[in-house]
């Protein structure tokens, strides 16, 4: 039987994808400079299906990328050229919401706010709050370990879940836990989709919290809103969360969606404290006080639900927003120690200065988790390298500072070249090994998170090369 034949009897003819115009939907995600055409995208409705579907490109030697929204920002879910998508948009059941014990079994199809949606009249929520949330998948955050505004206090989605379901390389089922034996489950999350296809996730939910207030506080600049960072924490308070956007961001997140930032503002603080009411009310004017000795000028705190919900507009459509201002941009994620914030963003502006390209920072500033948007024409010739150059150095930046590669969008194939600059060759090793434990063949994701040349069988006798994975980015724009 023929590949496609044998995905058609696993998914159902109906659910099988190969007109190739259909097709170019799955080349690439949200990065958009990386895209391939696969052969087919299976949709299965099931994890029966998930594992025919994986049985069938075990079975014909084919590698399979799995496919949750395609929100991802480091071209996680770029197909293999030729190879098979398997999207999970078709399971997007919640199967079972435990409220005495705050549990949620769901489908990875789910999306990210639809959790929370399914628990709000159980006055609980689901923490991890991507800024994409209203359309990345759970499958797609566990693979990610996606964190948000929130995960300063309440932790990335690594703690908040609690079991996954996964389908090997090989088509076998494995229900992973985060207790009883070895922790695979903290391995799978984060693991971009290199180590099977999750199709099923128990998570963690929680009490919404008592009270919830939120502060918007305006700065001259960027050094005196990370001097507030640095002061708020070292005073002991964990804010829900921290986020800071500069004059750039600011300019375009007002011009999409008029949510009241102040215009003349070199940077503002996005603070949120919640816990108990008695609680809140002590931070809060503590929080107040260490803002305007930073050198706030205006400190604001919403007045009810549509004000908070007005300030966070303004925030969550900042990337989206650089649209206003810049025909293209390029989102870059890293993470610095929260202490070398002021001097990391005065070296993008310097980086920004020297390429000619604007960059707009709009970020987890609690975090140290920077995300610059380094704006750009792509009909200027010669522009889009230069963006990516100038990202680069960015990135080199925040490892020189003593941060990371990362944050949360992942490694993907964005970054994988970069991942020499963080890890040695036996950290790299022990990754990979662990890696061809799950997949010995290199079916699951190739290419992605680890730098090509050390998948060629540097692990003697661990990972074989997949013959297709060569060939993985047909096209780089
Ligand atoms: C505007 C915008 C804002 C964003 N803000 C944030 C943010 O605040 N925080 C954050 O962490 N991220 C953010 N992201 C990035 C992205 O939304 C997250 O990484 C998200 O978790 C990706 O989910 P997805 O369903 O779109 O996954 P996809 O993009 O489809 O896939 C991402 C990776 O997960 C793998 N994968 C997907 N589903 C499965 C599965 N079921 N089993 C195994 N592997 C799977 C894929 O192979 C791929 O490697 C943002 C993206 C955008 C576009």
């Amino acid at each position: 039987m023929s590949l496609l034949a044998d995905l058609g009897r696993a998914v159902g003819a109906d659910h099988l994808i190969t007109d190739p115009v259909a097709l170019r939907t799955y080349q690439s995600d949200g990065l958009t400079g990386y895209r391939a055409q696969p052969l087919a995208v299976a949709l299965p409705g099931s994890t029966a299906e998930v594992v025919a579907a994986v049985s069938a490109c075990d079975r014909h030697g084919v590698p399979f990328v799995a496919r949750g929204a395609g929100t991802g920002l480091s071209g996680g879910s770029v197909p293999v050229a030729e190879g098979i998508v398997i999207g999970l948009s078709r399971m997007r059941a919640i199967l079972d919401v435990d409220v005495p014990n705050r549990r949620v079994r769901l489908q990875p199809g789910v999306t990210n706010l639809e959790v929370t949606e399914a628990v709000a009249p159980h006055g609980l929520y689901y923490a991890p709050d991507p800024s994409s949330q209203q359309v990345c998948t759970i499958g797609g955050n566990v693979a990610e370990n996606s964190g948000g505004a929130h995960c300063l206090k309440y932790g990335f989605t690594t703690n908040h879940v609690l079991e996954a379901d996964v389908v090997l390389a090989g088509g076998e089922l494995v229900r992973l836990s985060d207790h009883d034996g070895l922790d695979l489950l903290g391995a799978v999350v984060g693991s971009e989709g290199t180590l099977g296809v999750v199709t099923e996730v128990v998570v963690r939910v929680l009490p919404r919290p008592q009270r919830v207030e939120t502060l918007l506080a305006a700065f001259a600049d960027t050094d005196e809103a990370g001097e507030a960072v640095s002061a708020i924490i070292a005073a002991g308070i964990i804010p829900a969360a921290i986020e800071m956007m500069d004059a750039l961001t600011i300019a375009a997140a007002e011009a999409a969606v008029h949510a009241g930032l102040p215009l003349d503002a070199g940077a503002v603080l996005l603070v949120e404290l919640d816990g108990p009411a008695l609680e809140v009310e002590q931070v809060l004017a503590e929080t107040v006080r260490l803002c305007r000795t930073a050198g706030a000028r205006d400190v604001r705190q919403a007045g009810d639900e549509a004000e908070r919900a007005g300030f966070w507009r303004g925030r969550k459509a900042a990337f989206a927003a650089m649209g206003r201002i810049s025909p293209h941009y390029y989102v870059q994620d890293g993470v610095v120690p929260r202490t070398r914030l002021p001097e990391t963003l005065r070296k993008i502006e310097q980086l920004s200065e020297q390429y000619g390209l604007r960059v707009g920072n709009v970020f987890h500033a609690g975090d140290g988790n920077l995300h610059p948007l380094v704006l750009y024409d792509a009909s200027v010739e010669g522009e889009p390298a230069l963006a990516e150059q100038l990202a680069s150095e960015i990135l080199n930046a925040c490892v020189e500072a003593g941060g990371s590669l990362t944050g949360e969008h992942g490694i993907g194939l964005d970054k994988a070249r970069h991942m020499g600059k963080m890890f040695s060759e036996a950290d790299l090793d022990a990754m990979n090994r662990l890696r061809c434990g799950f997949d010995p063949d290199g079916r699951c994701n190739p290419g992605k998170v680890f730098p090509t040349p050390r998948l060629c069988g540097e692990v003697p006798g661990h990972y074989r090369e997949h013959p297709l994975e060569r060939e993985r980015v047909a096209e780089r724009w």
